[in-house]
């Protein structure tokens, strides 16, 4: 059936798909890290441990994102600052490690200063402008005290204290462009965010317009926007069928039973209807207790099918699921070019009262011949 929904589920989807997509790429990088970590026997300590904590930690944010999502932007935040405290460290022993000034400097540019920087670029993916800044600036100031302290004590280590604090200013503009950067991405999100509440109403409301309260399947403006389309479509190698039926003995049934049941049964009759209707066919409820299938490329014949099914199918689920045999006579016709939706519900009305004189709980079809099929 032509279901109305929303654009929001789709979104969802998405979302979820593309956390899938991310989490196994961060959870493919650990082994790679470990073999890396293997291979790199001679490499700088300070890197080479560093790969099996990382390992561990892409881990873990992979299982946070498949199963935790809403943590991933604590666990982001968390992964950060241990990453800065283990660059800080780095920093502090590396010049240690280092026998000079000019062996401490070169140890330290260009990657682990560079490092500084990603992380601030990082901090200001993750967090919000504020909270970014703040901690951008706090690293920074960090960054530079570690280092003005750690060249101190290394011999000659003075001389390079002029080119970190040069060095600090370049961060500082470097912080001040990406908040410029992180202000127009919270607009854009803001601006985004409206716009997806625009969008959820705009449906919500299409859906107020166009479904049936009680049983959620179309409803009679949306048939009527449906038949005039599809009278606009129609040819002799298109045609399409209106199928139109009314529940037999109704009313007693509420009388005897009681309304709510009898909800119930419209409710049922719905579901049921929704199942055997193809995908591009438009199941509405007229009103009361009344349906109608439009049905594109199909002729009076299969549609004759399709309201036999219908038919049958009906009272045998219905008592199954609520207990009623609950019957419906039908109206079987084929649309006209360019027809006008009021006189095809008059003709295939008239067709499903026939049916009711004729003893109920059958179809009739006005075409060809005035051919009648049913019991
Ligand atoms: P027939 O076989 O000739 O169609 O008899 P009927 O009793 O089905 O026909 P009638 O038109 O006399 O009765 C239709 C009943 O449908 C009347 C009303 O109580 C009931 N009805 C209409 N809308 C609703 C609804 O939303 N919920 C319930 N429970 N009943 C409804
Ligand atoms: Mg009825
Ligand atoms: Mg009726």
């Amino acid at each position: 059936m032509d279901r109305l929904t929303g654009p929001g589920r789709h979104r969802d989807d998405l979302a979820v798909l593309a956390r899938k997509a991310v989490a196994v790429g961060i959870a493919f990088c650990a082994p790679v890290l470990l073999v890396i970590w293997l291979a790199g026997r001679g490499q700088d300590p300070w890197i080479r441990w560093g790969y099996p904590p990382l390992s561990v930690a892409l881990v873990v944010f992979a299982w946070v994102l498949l199963r935790r999502p809403r943590w991933a932007g604590r666990a982001a935040i968390v992964t950060l600052v241990a990453l800065e405290v283990w660059w800080l460290a780095l920093i502090v022993g590396r010049t240690a490690a280092a026998p000079d000034a000019v062996s401490a400097w070169s140890s330290l540019a260009p990657t682990p200063l560079l490092d500084v920087v990603v992380c601030l670029v990082v901090g200001f993916l993750f967090q919000r402008t504020r909270t970014a800044l703040a901690h951008g600036g706090a690293y920074a100031v960090a960054v530079t005290v570690t280092l003005v302290s750690a060249l101190a004590r290394v011999p000659g280590g003075e001389a390079y204290i002029g080119t970190v604090l040069r060095y600090s200013v370049y961060l500082a503009v470097v912080l001040m462009l990406l908040l410029v950067l992180s202000l127009a991405k919270e607009r854009v999100a803001a601006a985004l965010a409206d716009a997806a509440r625009a969008d959820a109403t705009a449906s919500r409301m299409r859906d107020m317009a166009y479904l049936d309260e009680l049983t959620g399947i179309a409803n009679r403006r949306r048939l009527m926007e449906e038949l005039g389309h599809q009278s606009g479509l129609v040819t002799a190698e298109r045609p399409v069928s209106v199928v139109y039926f009314d529940l037999d003995r109704f009313k007693q049934l509420n009388d005897t039973r009681g309304h709510e049941l009898g909800d119930q049964v419209l409710r049922q009759v719905a579901e049921v209807a929704d199942r055997l209707v193809r995908d591009g066919d438009l199941l509405a409820r007229l009103g009361g207790e009344e349906f109608v299938v439009v049905t594109p490329d199909t002729d009076r014949r299969r549609a004759v099918q399709l309201a036999e099914r219908l038919r049958e199918a009906l009272p045998v689920e219905l008592s199954v699921t609520v207990g009623a045999s609950v019957t419906a006579s039908f109206g079987v016709t084929e649309l006209r070019a360019g027809e006008d939706p009021a006189a095809v519900l008059r003709r295939v009305d008239t067709l499903m009262y026939r049916a009711k004189a004729d003893g109920r709980d059958r179809v009739c079809v006005d075409q060809p011949a005035g051919t009648r099929s049913g019991r």
